[in-house]
């Protein structure tokens, strides 16, 4: 018996491999390896949480990690900023979501992360998400596993600590430029309960 007829008895008898594959004609040996291990490679969307106070530098570490690794670098806050320009529905909900400094409905954040993260994969092959301000809240964390669940493997969360005095002296020194609606004292206020209330017990 030839080497490679003992294998396939091995094979056959059972237990050692879930799969065989036998390269009688290459292509269809090759189309059968690809068809095998294409959904793995599909599965292998995975995200790290980025999270941490308004104005703890998330954009900015992100935009490093981005240069020095070649993640893939989403933003809810900054996708959902995208949303409201939009001419939809949703855009004058999340708008004065944000001008509050309130925490917008998770579907919408949900639904606005998955999209931006199926039409990257269209055009590139990294599938490492950083995920930078989200989740929030509990409920954040609920609507994800809900809506998400275990199609997204979560790799870690990186929490960036920074004194409360700090993150409101860089957001008001942002606000004269940045135009941005919460980039105020009393939005800040209510963001950074947010943080204290919401986010970092949900850390812990
Ligand atoms: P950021 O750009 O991360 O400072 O977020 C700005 C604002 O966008 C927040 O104050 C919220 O109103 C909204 N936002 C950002 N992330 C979330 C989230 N995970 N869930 C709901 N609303 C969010």
């Amino acid at each position: 018996m030839s080497a490679v007829q003992d294998s396939l008895r091995i094979a056959q008898e059972g237990g050692l491999f879930d799969v065989t594959i036998v390269n009688e004609e290459l292509d269809t040996a090759v189309a059968q390896v690809i068809s095998l291990l294409l959904p793995s490679l599909r599965q292998k969307r995975r995200v790290v949480f980025i999270l941490g106070g308004p104005g703890s530098g998330k954009g900015t570490q992100c935009a490093r990690l981005v240069q020095r690794f070649g993640y893939t670098h989403l933003s809810a806050g900054d996708l959902l900023r995208g949303e409201q320009q939009r001419d939809s529905p949703q855009a004058l909900l999340i708008k004065n979501y944000i001008k509050e400094g309130k925490i917008v409905p998770v579907e919408i954040t949900c639904g606005l992360l998955l999209k931006a993260m199926t039409e990257l994969e269209e055009t590139q092959a990294e599938r490492v998400f950083l995920v930078d301000g989200f989740p929030r809240t509990f409920e954040n964390w609920e609507g994800w596993q809900r809506v998400v669940g275990a199609d997204v493997a979560l790799a870690f969360v990186l929490l960036l600590e920074c004194g409360e005095d700090v993150m409101r002296e860089r957001l008001l020194a942002r606000g004269r430029t940045s135009g941005r609606a919460d980039d105020n004292q009393e939005a800040i206020q209510k963001r950074l309960r947010v943080l204290r209330h919401q986010t970092i017990p949900l850390v812990r």
